[in-house]
This record gives structure tokens, sequence and C-alpha cells, in this order.
């Protein structure tokens, strides 16, 4: 198939030079065998017109795309994880694959995971289990559906080894994943030049994302273009924690080097959503102190900020840098109450202090009634308009007493957004679309098993009547 009009490479990325990445061979794999193609993500950058046979070619065998003048680059950063700094990160299982424009002229980059080693695999193995691969995929068109800003989850193909972990029964399945994602440029890529004191690296990335992510700032000059490119990330990331907060998402593991300069959530490790309102709740094993839970996750975000901005102190002055950070609190104050508005299906108020009284009202009754998170969200969409429908359905027995009056008695001052939305047959349903760690598990199950893809596919095209709905 000829590719589509609509394609455009433009790899960008490897004019930063040497410093920045190491060219890499891919992996080959003893078989290859799709299991997971988005048709839609592929078609905002001119790739849907593939057969699979192409595809694989491209995602699993890592063929050059036409004119994709950039080989496989593995990326350099470094980072904090959980607070401590790694100087030996960097893409140890991926490679920047390509670039390209997608129809809104936003540069997106291909970025794997598991195709391979590379100078930064320490002892890792380079791959990646289909599992892993599965849990992705799910995250991230979760996401999407609730409007998070996230990268997409393009491409998932089984590679046939056999992997061994310590988190799953092994061996395990392999798999590569290919996802698009509006810049793999991490805070960590930042400190990895801060850490050597580099200033010219420094620079080069700042006019780097600047050009291609924040081109208004072009007109900026010195300190103003450094700081306002901080602010900017500051703003994005505030929105992207504040997104995920009203979506019930703990991404579970928020280094420094799992955080972009576009604000876009991406890395779908060990994440889990939430079952009940709770500041506490930890998605990943290994974090024992709760550091990155539920609740702590807005200030994970400010602070992973302030990395970067210690990064930046080299080529801008620690004040102006200071007061561009100052910009993240209010930012996600904003940012959570329209998140959290809209996943009520309600309109901003134009009298702020409602919306905001309402709010904590919500989280006081959902935290003291134990009330399940979806199932909460999915009872008052649109609010009081919702009321029949929550009070006949499964959680009708929570919907009384005192904090539930409070909240239902704010509730009744903020007007629904979209009302006709509430016909959509998702509605009718008592039960909302959900993906807590027990679903996962169970659709896992099957494929592990017997290699019984349906209840994968079942939740995918829940996921999507989901998505629907609330469009
Ligand atoms: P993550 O926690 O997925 O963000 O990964 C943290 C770091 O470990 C990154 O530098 C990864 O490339 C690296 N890494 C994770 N798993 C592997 C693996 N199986 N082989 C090589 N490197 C890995
Ligand atoms: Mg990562």
């Amino acid at each position: 198939m000829p590719f589509s009009p609509h394609y455009r490479p433009d790899p960008q990325f490897v004019a930063l030079g040497q410093a920045f990445s190491d060219p890499v061979t891919p992996a080959s794999f003893p078989s290859l065998r799709l299991v997971w193609r988005d048709q839609e993500a592929a078609a905002s950058v001119g790739l849907e017109t593939l057969t699979d046979v192409e595809w694989i070619d491209h995602f699993g065998r890592f063929q050059a795309l036409p004119d994709m003048a950039q080989p496989p680059l593995a990326m350099r950063y470094h980072g904090h994880q959980f607070r401590s700094y790694n100087p030996q990160l960097g893409d140890g299982r991926g490679f920047l694959f390509g670039q390209l424009r997608d129809q809104s002229g936003r540069l997106l980059d291909l970025g794997t995971k598991g195709s391979g080693q590379t100078p930064w695999s320490r002892q890792g193995d380079g791959r990646l289990t289909l599992k892993g691969g599965v849990r992705e995929v799910l995250a991230a068109r979760m996401l999407q559906a609730q409007g998070v800003n996230t990268s997409k989850a393009l491409s998932l193909i089984e590679t046939g080894e056999a992997l061994v972990r310590q988190d799953e029964p092994s061996p395990t399945r392999s798999a590569v994943l290919v996802r698009l994602q509006h810049s793999h440029v991490r805070f960590g890529t930042f400190q990895r030049h801060a850490y050597f004191e580099s200033k010219e690296g420094i620079e080069a990335l700042v006019d780097h994302c600047i050009a291609l992510y924040y081109p208004h700032l072009l007109s900026f000059d010195g300190e103003a273009r450094v700081a306002g490119l901080l602010q900017e990330i500051a703003v994005a990331t505030a929105k992207m924690v504040a997104s995920w907060m009203a979506s019930g998402f703990v991404h579970g593991v928020l280094n420094t080097d799992n955080m972009n300069v576009t604000g876009e959530s991406f890395d779908y490790g060990p994440w889990r959503f939430l079952p009940v309102a709770d500041g506490n709740f930890t998605a990943a094993y290994f974090d024992q102190t709760g550091l990155y839970a539920y609740g702590r996750q807005p200030e994970a975000g400010l602070w992973n900020l302030k990395q970067l901005a210690c990064a930046l102190k080299f080529i801008c002055d620690v004040e102006a840098l200071t007061q561009a950070i100052r910009a993240y609190p209010p930012a996600f104050e904003e940012a959570q109450k329209h998140a959290f508005l809209t996943r009520l299906g309600l309109q901003v108020p134009s009298q702020a202090a409602d919306g905001a009284a309402m709010l904590d009202a919500m989280f006081a009754f959902m935290a003291r009634s134990g009330v399940s998170w979806d199932g909460f969200f999915h009872d008052w969409f649109c609010g009081l308009a919702s009321q029949s429908r929550a009070l006949a359905g499964p959680r009708r027995y929570l919907y009384a007493g005192k904090d539930f009056d409070v909240w239902h008695r704010l509730l009744g001052r903020i007007e629904p957004d979209r009302l006709g939305r509430l016909a959509h047959p998702y509605f009718e349903q008592p039960e909302p679309v959900s993906l807590d760690i027990t679903e996962v598990e169970a659709l896992w199950e099957p494929i592990a098993q017997r290699d019984d893809w349906t209840a994968f596919h079942a939740k995918i095209s829940d996921i999507a009547a989901l998505e629907d709905a609330l469009r």
C-alpha cells in the first residue's frame, strides 16, 4: 500500500547531535504477531493505509520508514528515581524510531519499548513483557477516553521470546510496543546535561523545545526565554496531574525521566486506577513509602519541576526560575477544578467559589461513604439531571446522610454541560466502564492461560463506548 498523503516524516531530534542519543540496532525477534494496532492514532499521522504485513515490517522488524532520515536513536537521559539521582538511565529498552507531523501539525515521536538492548540497558534484557504491553495499551486507551493528554499505544506485537521477571509468573511472553507521543524529551534529559555541566547542551535543548513545542516563546530573549519555557512546562504538568486526579489514575512511577516537556502523560508500568477515594492509594508494589500515592501526585509534579529548574540554573537566574515554578500551584488548582467538573459533566460555574465548595463537599462525601470512584461519577454525570438514575442504581443506599446532603445541595447550584449526552446508551448501564486491578488481571488471565483475547477486545470496545458517551 502506498503511504497516505497525511504521512509527513520530520525527524528533528537527530539534529541535536551526538550528545543526545546513540544510534542502535533493533533486536531481531523469533516471531512477530500483531496484537494491537490503533487505527485512529495511525490515521492521525498517515500510517493507516499500511497492510498488517507492512505494519509488522516497520513496527516489529523496524525497517526504516520512507524519508525518515534518522537511525533508531536511544535517547540519553538521567533522572531522579524515588528522589535519588541516577546517572545510569537512558533508553535501555527503547529508541526513537522516527518523528512525524500529525494532521494538525504537531510533531509526534514514534518511541519503542521492548525493542532490544542499548548502551543504556545496564543489566536489563531490553525487552518488554506482553502483559506490560497489554497494560500500557489499556492505560493509554482509558486515559484517552477520559480526556487525559496521553501518549497513544500505536502498536503492540508479540515477539515469541520467554522472559524472566520478578513481578510476573515466569517465563512470561514478550512483546514490542510503539507509542505515539508529543515529545520524549524528559526533565531528565536536561538533568543529564546539568550533571555534565554542559551549558551548551542545556541551551541546545531549550532552543529545541521552544522551536518545536512552544514556538510562541521564540520572540523572547535571554533568561525570559528559559524561564518562559519552564513556566509553560509547569502549567502543562499541572494540567496533566490534575487530569489524572479526576480520572482516579495513579501513575505509579513519577520519576523525572517519566515526565516530558509537553506535559503529556506516558510510560505506563505499575499504574492503577483508584477503587475508592483514598489519598494513600499506591500503585507500585515497590513504592513502600507511598511516595507516589494518589494524593501525593501533585506534590511529585512540583518536586520534579524543581529538579528541572535546578538543571536550568546553569543558564538562567534562580529568581526567574523560582518565579516560573510559582505558576504550578494555582495552575494545578484551576485545572483540577476544571477536570473534576468536566468528569461530572458540569459547566465550570461563573462563581468559582461554587465549584470549589461543591468539590470539597464531594471529596468529603466520597471518602467517608467509600463509594466506588468510577461508580460515583457514572451515577452523577450531568449532576442533578442524573438524580433518578443515581437513586435507582446499585449505589443508591450510599446516597443519604449528612455528608451527602451537604454535597447534594451545592451540586444543585451548578449547571450541566451538554445534557444531551445523558441520552447515550452508556448511561443506561448500571455500572461504569472501569479498569481496576482485578479487572485488568481478569482480562489478562485468559490471554496467559489459553491465548484468549476476547475479554481484552471487549474491554477495548467498552472503553470506546465510554469515550463516545463523554464526547
Ligand atoms: P521505567 O521505570 O520504565 O521508566 O524505566 C527506568 C529505566 O530502566 C529506563 O532507563 C529503562 O530504559 C530501563 N529499563 C527498564 N526495563 C528494562 C529492561 N528490561 N532492559 C533494559 N533497560 C530497562
Ligand atoms: Mg520511563
